[in-house]
């Protein structure tokens, strides 16, 4: 699938030519997530190689989340652990604590305030991990529509769709079935509103660990809103960083 006979060459991350500065083909979901071999299936897109570097920080930071999560069990994971992420501890110290800062059990809470008990958590830096899952999000709709998203579209990123609105639920049924590279450490479920700048999807990394985005074209705001199944995006949703993204609460102080 996708429109692989047509690749413009536009830089997934910033949508600029090759005027900007030399290209490559990159992967829109970070390689580190996988210890050995990628799967036949993935998938490369153009990308200035600065555009790219920039990221790679930012994608090692991800991948140590990830696995460091609770409940985060899957094999590719494991390697990573016992591998890469066991290396850094080893020998770039410095770098891994400054990923695992602050490690600490917390008290965890529902929105609504119930004790749910204590869990394992570093108070994360989820602007990287925004970060992170906007390229994500960006690789997605280039690969899916042949067109990088417009500089202008906003991308909305949450990290708990089990705790959906109405429109995300509805958005949620009019899905794609999940694909894949062929394997499972990342897999998506994707729909396109009328207006095709706007994708709501769902991402998973290894079969553990679930986000929801939506993009919005900030330039067509009332068009945009009128072809929506229900209700307006920005006004039901919570934003990031305010909203369903953000620290372990409470938190005691997130560096960044
Ligand atoms: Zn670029």
């Amino acid at each position: 699938m996708g429109p692989s006979s047509r690749t413009p060459k536009l830089c997934m991350f910033c949508g600029g030519d090759e005027s900007l500065g030399p290209m490559n083909k990159e992967h829109f979901v970070p390689r580190a997530l996988w210890a050995g071999k990628r799967p036949p299936g993935t998938i490369t897109l153009p990308a200035h190689i600065s555009c790219n570097r920039a990221f790679s920080d930012d994608n090692d930071y991800f991948r140590t989340w990830l696995v460091s999560q609770e409940g985060t069990e899957h094999s590719e994971a494991d390697k990573i652990r016992n591998g890469p992420v066991l290396r850094m501890a080893r020998n770039r110290r410095r770098q891994y604590t400054r990923y695992i800062q602050d490690f600490a059990f917390r008290p965890r809470f529902t929105e609504s305030g119930i004790f749910l008990g204590y869990q394992g958590s570093f108070a994360f830096e989820y602007q990287r991990i925004y970060r992170v899952m906007k390229n994500v999000v960006k690789g997605l709709f280039y690969f899916l529509q042949g067109r990088p998203l417009l500089s202008t579209t906003y991308i909305g990123v949450y990290d708990d769709p089990n705790d959906p609105h109405p429109q995300t639920e509805s958005l949620v049924s009019k899905m794609s079935p999940w694909y894949g590279f062929g394997d499972t450490v990342f897999g998506w479920r994707h729909v396109f509103c009328e207006n095709m700048e706007q994708m709501a999807c769902l991402m998973c990394f290894y079969q553990s660990k679930l986000f929801y985005a939506i993009t919005h074209d900030t330039r067509k705001e009332a068009k945009a809103d009128e072809s929506l199944t229900s209700g307006d995006p920005r006004g039901n949703s919570r934003a990031l960083g305010a909203g369903l993204l953000t620290p372990p609460k409470p938190s005691t102080g997130v560096s960044h």
